[in-house]
């Protein structure tokens, strides 16, 4: 039987300020404290290998993401990459994804991340509008998005993904389609594209109470969803999940194994992980991280082992946003595990979830509102 695909995630938690919008556990750069952070990370990787004999098998992806990776000095992320190298087993073809914001990119760095074995770059955009940047009060500026994707390319990259959002405070339809034209032009093979929403507890949440900052309504959202299907798939990239499109043979690994019910191995402070049937989550504080491994224990504050209709649960429920959708037995299963058949027969009648040949998936119009369904399955 073939095992279950295996990731590793591992979060680097520094920005050098934080986006308006964004709710991630994540600490402002200082050099003192990426120092300490990357010895603690080193030790859990250390350890975890050692504490979970079933992530020794082959490593299908490895993603650094965060906060912004690329905070960390070039000799940082390398020094990691090669921790991970000399205690975890990676499969010949792994992927390996750094994230970067464009304005920490250190360029001459590139071709050593290259080298290294770092197949992908991933770069935060958001927009390609400056005027969208400034309303969402994210540093960095259109043309170092520009800049980075033409410098990864030049080291060497031929897997570049651009994140992007929509539905940004005082984005117009227009200023979207633009985004994507301008994205586009630097010929990705790989864009997400996110709807933005207000978390509790950010600047923007904050600003909107306030008056000083409104988000286009869902109508608009709509619109700007469905012009990203349109022009992406018009200039031959598939949809595969709810938020992201690919050239052929360039769908993100690692984030297919979230959706496709496959294991991962989350590291630094507030990564989650999944494996042998249980999810579990670090600490989301660098200080008690840090404490936690100095005494070489790994910091876990979370751990919960899932029945089997959790699992399926868990399964179908991610899985549904997967173009490809899920086998329709496991939809029914789930729902007569856990009561919910009027719900599943009221989302098919809805149409927003469609049943084609033997297996379901979100409808176009159920793939807007994703969340609400997922909470309605869950
Ligand atoms: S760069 Fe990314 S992780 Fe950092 S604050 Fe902005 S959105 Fe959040």
């Amino acid at each position: 039987m073939t095992p279950t695909p295996l990731g590793l995630y591992l979060h680097i938690p520094f920005c050098r300020q934080r986006c308006d919008f964004c709710s991630f556990y994540l600490e402002i750069h200082r050099e003192s404290r990426a120092e300490a952070f990357v010895r603690s990370l080193l030790q859990e990787i250390r350890l975890s290998a050692q504490e979970y004999p079933s992530a020794t098998r082959a490593i299908q992806s490895v993603y650094l993401g965060g906060g912004t990776p690329t905070a960390l000095a070039t000799t940082q992320l390398l020094t990691i990459l090669s921790e991970i190298r000399t205690h975890f087993t990676l499969a010949s073809d792994c992927e390996i994804t750094v994230e970067a914001h464009p304005s920490t990119m250190p360029w001459q760095d590139l071709t050593q991340l290259l080298q290294a074995g770092v197949t992908r770059m991933s770069f935060g955009a958001e927009s390609m509008e400056e005027s969208d940047l400034a309303r969402i009060g994210r540093p960095g500026a259109v043309h170092q998005t520009i800049r980075a994707v033409e410098q990864a390319r030049a080291a060497g990259f031929t897997d570049i993904n651009l994140d992007v959002m929509y539905g940004l405070p005082g984005q117009s339809l227009k200023g979207w389609q633009r985004t994507l034209a301008h994205c586009l032009a630097l010929e990705p093979t790989h864009l997400s594209c996110y709807a933005l929403t207000v978390e509790e507890d950010t600047k923007l949440a904050t600003e909107i109470r306030r008056g000083r900052s409104s988000v286009p309504d869902e109508g608009l959202q709509i619109d700007m969803d469905k012009a990203a299907q349109q022009i992406l798939s018009d200039a031959g990239y598939e949809r595969y999940e709810v938020s992201n499109y690919a050239k052929p043979g360039y769908a993100c690994r690692h984030n297919l194994l979230y959706w496709t019910n496959g294991e991962y191995l989350g590291l630094g402070p507030s990564g989650q992980s999944y494996l042998d049937g249980t999810r579990f989550g670090n600490v989301a504080d660098l200080a008690a991280y840090n404490e936690s491994l100095a005494k070489s224990r790994i910091p876990i504050d979370d751990r919960t082992r899932l029945s089997e209709e959790e699992q399926l649960r868990d399964a179908v429920i991610f899985g549904l946003r997967l173009i490809q959708g899920i086998p329709t037995h496991h939809l029914h299963q789930h729902a007569a595990n856990y009561g919910l058949a009027s719900v599943t027969t009221q989302l098919l009648t809805d149409q927003l979830i469609e049943e084609e040949g033997e297996r379901s998936r979100l409808s176009a119009r159920g793939r807007l509102f994703a969340d609400t369904i997922a909470g309605q399955l869950y």
